[in-house]
């Protein structure tokens, strides 16, 4: 899989990577998540042991990532990451696990992704510091326990409901993160800009950070397509005038809305007369996998009131009719 990833994909990867925040101080908003954190994080650190493992949920790009890194950078401890979809077989966690050192902490993102008889050897070495090695197969096989030193799991999921109970009941502490509002979003651009060397009004800062669907990744992606055409087609300033020219050739329109989230909100009202329609329904119509419409696509759409979700499947409600500049069908009760 790593082998066809291409060129583009690794650039946008390492501008992401050079715009995370370091330490927790330096993470804007989600207070309460902060809070709690530096809490857990300083009373392990005055106990000199490992942390509880920490749960981390909600949408994609709110920073899920960049907290696994800080908790390890708070704690003076290296991370080891891996995701649920990378682990095939039990065996491969138990190789990851068995080479832990002592504090490290391990990032699990998509922990909700991980194979059954992978999660079954997670519980077991998260809450009694242990493995048990396989050796030999069939009936001779035995299972050999070897103990870990204590270590940290941060999980990742972008649903806390996704992960069996007994996973989640290893968590010592579930932060949820939640979108974040346009101020918050306007301070994370206007320090992007600053890592970046660039000037950004504060006028454009609101354009663009009314324009991210609530998501830092989003926003510090849009930054760098305004400074594109700023460089390119502008005089190099982030201005009002530039923000929105540049995203206009980015197809992002006012609310923010990709084109996904357009291919979606189109689909559900023409194709499905506002539904009810099911999610693989909806997915097939747009040419996506359904876990990228439910995970990309529809938390933003479900909060700012375009799609209700009912027990028969999606349905547009007024707003995304308006959006579309369509009239809501007479037979639509939304
Ligand atoms: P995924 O689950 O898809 O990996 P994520 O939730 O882990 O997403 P991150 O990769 O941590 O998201 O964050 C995406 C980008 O947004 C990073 O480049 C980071 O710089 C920026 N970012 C996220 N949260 C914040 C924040 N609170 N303050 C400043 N920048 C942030």
């Amino acid at each position: 899989e790593s082998l066809v990833r291409t060129g583009a994909d690794d650039i946008e990867r390492a501008a992401e990577a050079a715009l995370r925040p370091r330490r927790l101080e330096e993470f804007v908003g989600q207070r309460v998540v902060r809070d709690q954190l530096s809490l857990v994080l300083e009373a392990a650190r005055n106990r000199g042991r490992a942390p509880d493992h920490v749960l981390l949920s909600g949408p994609p790009g709110l920073g899920k990532t960049t907290l696994a890194m800080i908790i390890a950078a708070e704690l003076g401890a290296s991370l080891r990451i891996t995701s649920g979809p990378a682990i095939q077989h039990a065996g491969d966690l138990a190789a990851v696990l068995s080479s832990l050192e002592e504090g490290e902490v391990l990032f699990i993102d998509e922990i909700h992704r991980l194979a059954r008889p992978a999660e079954e050897l997670l519980y077991v070495a998260m809450e009694d510091f242990r493995v048990d090695v396989v050796v030999g197969k069939g009936a001779g096989a035995s299972a050999i326990p070897l103990s870990l030193p204590p270590f940290t799991v941060v999980g990742a999921t972008t649903r806390a409901g996704l992960l069996p109970a007994p996973l989640r009941d290893r968590f010592g502490f579930t932060g949820h993160l939640d979108f974040y509002d346009a101020d918050e979003l306007e301070r994370v651009l206007l320090r992007s800009a600053g890592l970046l060397g660039v000037s950004l009004a504060g006028e454009a800062a609101a354009e663009i950070a009314s324009r991210s669907r609530g998501t830092p990744r989003i926003a510090n992606r849009l930054l760098r397509r305004v400074r594109d055409w700023a460089e390119v087609r502008g005089d190099g300033t982030l201005s009002i005038e530039a923000a929105r020219a540049a995203l206009a050739v980015f197809e992002v329109d006012d609310r923010g809305l990709d084109r996904l989230d357009r291919a979606v909100l189109t689909a559900l009202c023409t194709r499905f007369g506002g539904g009810p329609v099911g999610l693989t329904t909806l997915a097939v119509a747009v040419g996506e996998e359904p876990e990228t419409v439910e995970t990309v696509a529809e938390p933003f759409l479900f909060r700012e009131g375009f799609v209700g979700r009912t027990p028969r499947g999606r349905i547009a409600m007024p707003a995304a009719w308006a959006h579309l500049g369509l009239d809501v069908p007479r037979d639509q009760g939304a």
